[in-house]
């Protein structure tokens, strides 16, 4: 994986490049960032920038054996430890060296999933992925190794949260006593769980979750997603582009947008629209529950964003074209004193879906509250 092929994030794939330029590369860094980011991507493009035989200022070449290898995730000096857990497959003494040809799998087709998926993608759902004690031995045995045929033999470990406490001891240990050429790369969401001894003894790359132009653009520019449907799943994937990623397909036929404007217009005249609602409401049970949610999602953020466009349309500086007019005509009537309403009226009645309430009363009960309080 090249910098390039990592969207946005343009200050920290600045300070990697440095790092490796200056020759300050420290044999031990974090990648701290929340799921769904571009922590893993940028280790691994950074991994690629190391061992790049003809490597420019910018970015690694993407072509010399090295990046080739490593593109791959098959590059010898390239060594992963990812949470795992006994599967059908691997029934007893379940370590991250019996799961890498899934890993590879896993990651090349999108590096921006989280546990979970990883998680299915091994047939364990429902299971408890860890990095085992059984990895202590395995991480020591690698280490040993010289680097075979790269400058630098690199380790990524894959949510080091996950890490039992023997692991944990094995790879403090090597912080300690850093074996020649070898750079650990810890990729964490949730770095406060980790060993203060292991924190202090890395040097943190603090990676900031996707905006939502950043996934926008990226869905629009790689996957052809129409510019609003794009801005919508980006809207609702809340920096996450393995979320974006995700949806992006299963919601492909649904124009939240539309839907929600339509739905608020007679909401605001609900008194001469019950027949329309009634109407509305079987549409709505027909969207299925997981994108009933996603609408009402959608709906909280739209909300919040007509509410910040009524104090200052510059706290809103992206929106699809159809969009701009109906946040600017509907600001009229969410304010601060009904906002609070709207969002809890819209919480509620996604948590009565979640909970398997019928569809069409829950539609219907809160498109007449919605109606009255954005009357009030
Ligand atoms: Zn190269």
């Amino acid at each position: 994986m090249t910098f390039a092929e990592v969207p946005s994030q343009a200050a920290v794939k600045q300070l990697l490049r440095q790092s490796v330029q200056r020759q300050h590369v420290a044999h031990a860094q974090l990648f701290r960032g929340s799921e769904g980011g571009a922590a893993l991507a940028l280790a691994l493009a950074y991994a690629q920038y190391l061992n790049c035989e003809e490597r420019t200022a910018e970015d690694s070449c993407g072509h010399c054996p090295a990046c080739t290898k490593t593109a791959k995730l098959a590059h010898p000096d390239l060594n992963f430890i990812v949470p795992v857990t006994t599967t059908k497959t691997v029934t007893k003494d379940a370590v991250s060296s019996k799961f890498m040809a899934e890993w590879r799998a896993f990651v090349l087709d999108n590096p921006y999933q989280g546990l979970n998926d990883w998680m299915q993608h091994i047939g364990a759902e429902n299971k408890q992925g860890s990095i085992s004690k059984d990895e202590a031995v395995q991480i020591l045995k690698l280490v040993s190794l010289k680097a075979f045929e790269a400058r630098f033999k690199i380790v990524v470990v894959w949510l080091p949260e996950l890490m039992h406490p023997a692991a944990a001891n094995a790879v403090l240990k090597l912080l300690e006593e850093p074996p020649p050429a070898t750079i650990f790369l810890l990729v964490s969401h949730a770095p406060e769980q980790l060993l203060p001894t292991i924190i202090s003894r890395v040097q943190p790359v603090v990676v900031r979750p996707f905006s939502e132009n950043d996934l926008t653009d990226y869905l629009h520019a790689h996957y052809q997603v129409p510019e609003a449907k794009a801005r919508q799943v980006a809207q609702l994937a809340e920096g996450s582009l393995g979320a974006a990623l995700a949806s992006r397909d299963t919601n492909a036929d649904h124009d939240y947008f539309e839907f929600f404007r339509d739905w608020m217009r007679l909401c605001f005249n609900y008194g001469s629209k019950a027949g329309d609602i009634l109407k509305k409401s079987e549409d709505f049970q027909k969207l299925g529950r997981e994108n009933q949610k996603e609408l009402l999602a959608y709906a909280l953020g739209v909300v919040r964003k007509v509410l910040l466009f009524g104090i200052d349309p510059k706290f809103v500086p992206h929106l699809a074209a159809g969009e701009q007019q109906f946040v600017s005509g509907f600001a009229k009537f969410v304010t601060p004193r009904n906002a609070d309403l709207l969002t809890k009226e819209l919480t509620d009645a996604h948590y009565h879906i979640e909970r398997n309430a019928n569809p069409r009363m829950v539609f219907v009960d809160s498109s007449l509250r919605l109606g009255s309080f954005l009357k009030s």
